[in-house]
């Protein structure tokens, strides 16, 4: 009957759970290490950025347009300008 015999049957089944156990265990490993890399990327990211916001709007002269960065009522920084944003 097909040359299997039913302790064939048994260790090629138990060949494919392994197989299976196996990669699931790969993947799960993937996942985790995937999960690590990224906790790690946001834990740097977070201390280099400290608590404050590294991003500035950018304030625009109204008398010669200048883009600067600073807080709205300061001055553009260019020498012949008074104008503040
Ligand atoms: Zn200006």
């Amino acid at each position: 009957m097909f040359g299997f015999s039913l302790p064939k049957l048994i260790i090629l089944a138990l060949i494919i759970v392994g197989v299976w156990k196996g990669f699931k265990y790969l993947q799960r490993r993937q996942e985790v290490q995937d999960r690590d890399r990224h906790e790690k990327v946001r834990k740097a990211r977070e201390e280099t950025q400290g608590s404050a916001d590294p991003v500035e709007d950018m304030q625009r002269c109204p008398v010669c347009g200048t883009y600067f960065s600073g807080k709205p009522g300061e001055t553009c920084g260019q020498p012949d300008c008074k104008g503040r944003a």
